[in-house]
């Protein structure tokens, strides 16, 4: 698929670059990244050469990055039904083959997959790195790490471990087999049967120990973590991510600001939710409907003490369709995010935390994974979920 393909320049762009909103700029990109940013009308000699994007009225961001998704999810009613179809890894990686595409038309350009199938999404990952398949960047977690009886114990998304000798085995044997993120299901959750949502799972032990062996493989480590003491102790053992966190105390968003721990709201998974509350499972409606105040309280403690977003939709959870991080970036405004804050959580927060030095950003050097949107996202965040156009590594999508 690589070829040598004519750069392309955006002329009079409002430019978001994944820290600020400029205006009246010009940006030269191509295949080898991005070559020039400046005032536009002031442009360099070689984009002359280049296919000429008007941008009046637009702007141009870095693409999306979408810190958790299920790429072998689809986002049916039924969870656990689709969980059940899951029956070979090779199905699993085309359904995940299929669903990294629609993120990337969506103008998601990374995403981080936290648990499925065996190797099925980390396959995938490499086939769309080697140019076999069109799709974003894939970080894939392999299997989520749950305790026995935990979240996600009775599908294939996870495997079962007690004990820090066994969670450091585990974390192991997922980067043998490929993963390029780890998580770690540090309380109850919504979407399985039978337990409540809010209990804390992995112990202060078995966290530093999973911790400790992705960070020596220099791995980002996503904890879901729904209940107040589930995410202190997740925050406390040094996790990068904190998925969901619902239950937020105000002592833990300071600890997280401190830590540099960011924050991962998925409101996309509790509207998927309540919002279709006549097709969903109830034990899943209940369990969603008792934590959306703290939710939304959560995000607010988080946004007055300066913890740092990132956007993770959780996609493929029910009604949750893949290429949801615009609509993620607009619900965290909705419930109080300034703007230019939900933006950068989309793009450059979100490549700080997947440790990706290239992405995230519009600078000369970077890779051009970009989207021009018609409007100003700042002023209006759905902006995002207007008409846009991609390009992935300078190639149009
Ligand atoms: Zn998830």
């Amino acid at each position: 698929m690589r070829r040598m393909a004519k750069p392309t320049y955006v002329t009079n762009v409002t430019v978001f670059d994944g820290n600020r909103l400029r205006k009246r700029q010009g940006v030269l990109f191509g295949t080898e990244g991005i070559e020039w940013i400046g005032p536009h009308p002031r442009p360099p000699k070689a984009a002359r050469e280049a296919r000429e994007v008007e941008g009046d009225g637009k702007t141009l961001m870095p693409g999306l990055i979408d810190v958790h998704v299920h790429l072998q999810f689809d986002g049916d009613a039924d969870f656990e039904k689709e969980a059940r179809d899951l029956t070979t890894p090779g199905f699993a990686a085309l359904k995940a083959m299929v669903n990294a595409k629609r993120n990337l038309d969506a103008g998601v350009t990374t995403v981080r997959d936290l648990g499925g199938m065996g190797g099925a999404s980390i396959d995938v990952a490499r086939a769309v790195a080697a140019g076999l398949v069109p799709g974003p960047r894939i970080l894939a977690a392999g299997r989520a790490l749950t305790v026995s009886g935990g979240h996600g114990h009775s599908i294939a998304f996870s495997r079962e471990v007690d004990g820090p000798d066994a969670v450091r085995a585990a974390v192991r044997e997922e980067i043998r087999a490929g993963a390029t993120a780890i998580k770690l299901i540090a309380t109850g959750g919504v979407l399985t049967p039978g337990i409540p949502a809010t209990f804390s799972a992995f112990t202060a032990d078995e966290l530093e120990a999973g911790i400790r062996e992705a960070h020596e493989r220099n791995l980002s480590v996503a904890a879901h973590a729904i209940g107040a003491n589930g995410i202190r102790a997740a925050v406390l053992a040094g996790v990068d991510s904190i998925e969901h966190c619902n239950q937020l105390t105000a002592a833990t968003a300071r600890e997280m600001v401190t830590r540099g721990t960011f924050r991962s709201p998925t409101i996309c998974a509790v509207r998927g939710i309540l919002d279709h509350a006549d097709r969903v499972a109830d034990y899943a409606v209940e369990k969603a409907r008792s934590i959306e105040a703290d939710s939304k309280k959560s995000l607010r403690t988080a946004v007055r003490s300066g913890v740092r977003p990132v956007c993770g939709t959780d996609a493929g959870t029910p009604f949750n369709a893949h290429g949801n991080a615009a609509q993620e970036v607009v619900y965290m405004t909705e419930w109080g995010m300034p703007p230019l804050d939900a933006l950068r959580a989309a793009t450059s927060n979100g490549a700080e935390l997947l440790r990706l030095e290239d992405v995230g950003t519009i600078e000369v050097g970077k890779r051009a994974d970009l989207v021009l949107v018609d409007g100003d996202p700042v002023e209006d965040p759905r902006a995002l979920l207007g008409r846009r156009r991609v390009w992935r590594a300078g190639d149009p999508v």
